[in-house]
C-alpha cells in the first residue's frame, strides 16, 4: 500500500499532518506522500516521524508547459534544501498575488465581498488555492455546486480565471533534481491535452531530466492507464501512483485506492 499523492489544510486539504498520517496508518498505507501544492510547511511542522508507516517528503509544485498549467510532484525531496525554500516562497508569494486578482475579477463579475473576504483567507490561512474560493462562492451562494465555482468563474472560460504564470517545468525539474527527488508529472489525464501534445510534453520532460508520469489514480479510464504505461516504457520513465486526497467528505477518493501499476513499469519507490 503505498500513496504518493495526498494533500493537507497546508495548502488545499482539509486535515493536519498528523490526522492524515493517522488516517493512512489506519488504512493501511505503508509509504505516504504528504504533497501539498507549493508548500513543504506541513512536513516541516512534524515534530514526530510515524513509525507504522514511512513518509515520503514531497511537494507539487505549479508549473507551466508554455501555456499550459501543470502540476509536477517532487518525491522524496529534501525538506532542508535551501533552494528548494526558497522557490517555494516565491511560489506563495505569486499564489497570494494571484488570489487577490481573482478577487478583484470577482468584484468585477459582482461578487461584492470577494476583496475583503479573499484578503482575510490570505492573511490568516497557509495557502489560497481556487479550491478555499470556490468553498467561499459556494457558501454565499453565488453557485449552487461546488464545481459551478469552477465552471463559472475559477476555470479557463470562467470570468475570474486568471492565466497561468508559473515557472517554466525545465526550472521545476531543476529545483526538484538539485532537492534530491523525483519529478513526476501529476495525473497527466486532467489537463484536457490531446493525445500527440500530451507525448510531446512527456518526451520533453524526459529530455529535460524529469523521472517519471503518474499513471494510477482514482478514476483514471483503463484506456489511458495503459498509454500512460506505454509512453512511460517509451521514454524510459518511472511510474507513480496516488489518490490526491483532499478532504474524507469527498467518499469516492479513498487514501491507497487506485489500480494498481502495470508490472511491466518500473516503480518510481524503486528509486529510494
Ligand atoms: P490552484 O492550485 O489554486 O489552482 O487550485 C487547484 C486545485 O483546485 C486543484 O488541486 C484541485 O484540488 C481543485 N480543482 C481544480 N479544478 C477543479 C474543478 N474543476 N472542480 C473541483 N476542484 C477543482
Ligand atoms: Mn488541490
Ligand atoms: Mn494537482
Ligand atoms: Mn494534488
Amino acid at each position: 500500500m503505498i500513496d504518493l499523492h495526498t494533500h493537507t489544510y497546508y495548502s488545499d486539504g482539509s486535515l493536519s499532518p498528523v490526522e492524515l498520517i493517522d488516517m493512512a496508518e489506519q488504512a493501511g498505507i505503508k509509504q505516504l506522500a504528504i504533497s501539498d501544492h507549493d508548500s513543504i510547511d506541513g512536513l516541516l511542522s512534524l515534530e514526530l516521524l510515524p513509525e507504522k508507516l514511512r513518509v515520503i517528503p514531497s511537494v507539487e509544485i505549479s508549473t507551466n508547459y508554455g501555456k499550459q498549467g501543470l502540476h509536477i510532484l517532487g518525491l522524496n525531496i529534501d525538506t532542508n534544501n535551501q533552494a528548494l525554500q526558497s522557490f517555494l516562497k516565491q511560489q506563495q508569494k505569486n499564489r497570494k498575488q494571484r488570489a487577490l486578482q481573482i478577487a478583484n475579477k470577482l468584484v468585477d463579475a459582482g461578487v461584492e465581498h470577494a476583496l475583503d473576504d479573499v484578503s482575510f483567507l490570505v492573511d490568516s490561512q497557509p495557502m489560497v488555492c481556487r479550491t478555499h474560493i470556490a468553498q467561499l462562492l459556494l457558501e454565499q451562494g453565488y453557485v449552487k455546486k461546488f464545481s459551478d465555482a469552477f465552471k463559472k468563474y475559477l476555470a479557463k472560460g470562467g470570468k475570474a480565471h486568471i492565466k497561468d504564470d508559473w515557472f517554466a517545468i525545465e526550472d521545476v525539474i531543476s529545483i526538484i533534481k538539485s532537492a534530491g527527488g523525483q519529478a513526476v508529472i501529476a495525473h497527466p489525464m486532467r489537463y484536457g491535452m490531446g493525445a500527440n501534445k500530451l507525448k510531446s510534453l512527456i518526451e520533453d520532460f524526459k529530455a529535460l531530466g524529469g523521472d517519471g508520469i503518474e499513471i494510477c489514480y482514482p478514476n483514471i479510464h483503463p484506456g489511458h492507464k495503459n498509454l500512460l504505461a506505454t509512453w512511460a516504457k517509451t521514454f524510459k520513465l518511472c511510474g507513480s501512483q496516488g489518490s490526491d486526497f483532499h478532504n474524507p467528505d469527498k467518499s469516492w477518493v479513498k487514501l491507497g485506492k487506485f489500480a494498481p501499476l502495470p508490472d511491466d513499469v518500473e516503480p518510481v519507490w524503486t528509486r529510494w
